[in-house]
């Protein structure tokens, strides 16, 4: 991979990162009102919890892919970003433009 794809992508993690980190900053907020406040209006215990379960579920969803993020741009410094996890072949220009956290090729990934 060429440097201008290297940077291409750094720039996009980067982005992707800085946006999930504001989402991370409000759901926490969300994740913790419900928690601490059981009077919420028409909304009843019950849906309260549900809600903070679903809060706490995409909190959760996000700090898992904050890590990938986190991981890919290692990769991009130790210079095995694009390199398939599994089988060690390149992975496609397509699959990284989708999806830039990707560890495994197409192929490995639709195996598992
Ligand atoms: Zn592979």
């Amino acid at each position: 991979m060429n440097k201008e794809r290297q940077e291409y992508y750094s720039a996009k993690l980067g982005a992707l990162a800085a946006e999930l980190r504001e989402d991370l900053d409000k759901n926490l907020d969300g994740a913790k009102t419900v928690q601490l406040d059981t009077s919420i209006g028409r909304l009843s215990r019950m849906d309260a919890m549900q809600l903070q379960q679903m809060a706490l579920e995409l909190r959760r969803r996000q700090q898992n892919q904050m890590l990938r993020i986190e991981n890919a741009l290692k990769r991009l410094e130790t210079g095995t970003f694009g390199v398939c996890a599994r089988c060690g072949k390149s992975i496609s220009k397509d699959r990284l433009d989708a999806q830039p956290d990707a560890i495994a090729c197409v192929p490995c990934a639709e195996a598992r």
